[in-house]
């Protein structure tokens, strides 16, 4: 059922978001440490990304979203932030390569 939920969740965050096909530099949410990786703010706080690279991104408990608290630094956290990026549902995660 709850597989069902967010799935059915991520299909009307894509279809309400037609249009967007990456993270959006202007949204970045404020909590996001300088680097590469940055979070926007229409993140639907699906738990995914921090489950993927718990030590790249950590959610921001009174408004419910998540956000980069560390940057990625060895290979194996930046194989795990990229597929976090590429995992979001809702194209929230940025990665602008500095
Ligand atoms: S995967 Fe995307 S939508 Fe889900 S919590 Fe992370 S940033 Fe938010």
């Amino acid at each position: 059922m709850l597989l069902m939920n967010f799935i059915q969740q991520t299909i009307s965050t894509k279809i309400a978001s037609k249009g967007k096909i990456m993270a959006d530099k202007d949204l970045m949410t404020p909590e996001n440490v300088p680097g590469r990786y940055y979070t926007d703010s229409t993140c639907i706080d699906c738990d995914l990304c921090r489950q993927i690279a718990p030590k790249s991104f950590t959610r921001q408990d009174e408004s419910g979203y998540s956000y980069v608290c560390q940057q990625p630094q060895t290979a194996g956290e930046i194989a795990q932030a990229e597929e976090a990026r590429i995992s979001c549902p809702t194209e929230t995660i940025g990665n602008d390569g500095e």
